[in-house]
């Protein structure tokens, strides 16, 4: 909140409203502002400049500077969150004034929100009201790190948490008990299933490296000795959707095989068992379509004449969920994101603040979205 409440600050003095959108709690917010000009279509369309004001933990990192103090060095700039991406968030603040003196056609707005980095948790709270009581953007450019290609598509992730209640008993009588751990391996075989049937079934797309949908297992803990059998297991898995395959195909067959055909054999020696699978995050992939207004957008912007894909997730899904049409481009490196001695190159910075002056010029003398794509 402090950073958000800078930033509201900054905007104030140059005569620039922003509304918050907070979550839950109110500890947090989306921050959204709309520069409109005098001479367009008012506050609502035009372009949106997204980036998160999150920043993954440095706890455990061994950083040769202080991860908050903006070091120098040679042609980098140092610290957490420069590549991953609130150089871009300072691009935008920085080109503020700017926008501001241009009497811009077509209104660009500044969404910036929280809680990207455990899992797109933030930004729904914004895109619920966009429409509604915040203007709504006609395209939205995410600022992530891409070394300023433009990115059109990448896999979502959904993040999963399943619990198994079974029975206890000493060893020597399983047939008094319901091992919650062999369920969970039960269940484990079924994802991998279903997951490689995915595959089976030609639901690839060669644009990703792997090009299909991929799962893991990350945790798994459960029972206490040996001569128990343990009465709960639990795993905490996730699986990275290519375009076009959505979270049902892989919860619709695994709830079905949990109810019709675990539960009864788990449920008739422990009536008290079950399977509780939860949805921890859950972004969904991002196919920017055959004439998206936002990376044809991008593409001018940048002079790009051909898009990428990237393995990572962004909020660029949700919007595109959301009927806004979303693009990736930013400055900075992905390899540098979330690791110890996290860096852009100054010359990152600088292609970004050309890309957004370019969208300035745009925005001021055609700012004509129709005409994109
Ligand atoms: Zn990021």
């Amino acid at each position: 909140m402090p950073m958000i409440d800078w930033i509201r600050d900054y905007l104030d003095g140059l005569g620039i409203e922003s509304r918050l959108a907070a979550g839950a709690d109110e500890t947090k917010a989306n921050l959204y502002a709309t520069i409109a000009g005098g001479g367009g279509e008012g506050a609502e369309g035009g372009v949106a400049l997204s980036g998160h004001t999150d920043v993954v933990p440095v706890a455990g990192q061994a950083w040769t500077s202080d991860p908050f103090v903006l070091t120098e060095k040679g042609d980098r700039l140092y610290g957490r969150g420069t590549a991953d991406m609130k150089g871009f968030i300072a691009i935008a603040l920085a080109m503020a004034p700017a926008m501001k003196a241009a009497n811009l056609r077509t209104p660009v707005h500044f969404a910036f929100s929280f809680d990207e980095e455990v899992g797109c948790k933030g930004v729904p709270h914004l895109i619920e009201r966009l429409g509604r009581d915040l203007p709504k953007p006609s395209l939205v450019l995410v600022g992530e790190p891409t070394s300023m290609r433009v990115v059109d598509g990448h896999k979502g992730i959904a993040a999963m948490r399943t619990t198994v209640t079974g029975l206890e008993a000493h060893s020597s009588r399983p047939h008094e008990a319901v091992s919650a751990v062999v369920c969970a391996m039960k269940i484990v075989g079924k994802i991998e299933e279903i997951v490689d049937g995915l595959r089976a079934a030609g639901r690839t797309d060669g644009g990703f490296t792997p090009a299909w949908t991929t799962f893991n297992i990350g945790v798994i803990e459960g029972g206490s000795a040996v001569n128990i059998v343990p009465n709960r297991c639990r795993f905490d898995w996730e699986f990275r959707p290519i375009p076009g395959v959505t979270a049902e195909d892989v919860l619709d067959p695994l709830n079905d095989y949990v109810r019709a055909e675990l539960l009864p054999k788990m449920q008739a020696v422990a009536p008290g068992a079950g399977v509780e699978t939860e949805i921890m995050a859950l972004s969904p992939p991002l196919q920017a379509g055959a004439g998206s207004p936002a990376v044809a957008l991008a593409r001018k912007l940048t002079g790009a004449n051909h898009t990428e894909k990237v393995a990572y997730g962004t909020e660029g899904g949700l919007f595109e969920l959301a009927d806004i049409p979303a693009v990736i481009c930013g400055p900075g490196d992905i390899a540098q994101a979330h690791k110890p001695d996290e860096f852009i190159e100054i010359a990152q910075l600088a292609a970004g603040a050309r890309y957004v002056e370019r969208l300035v010029e745009w925005a001021a003398n055609d700012g004509n979205i129709a005409a994109l794509g």
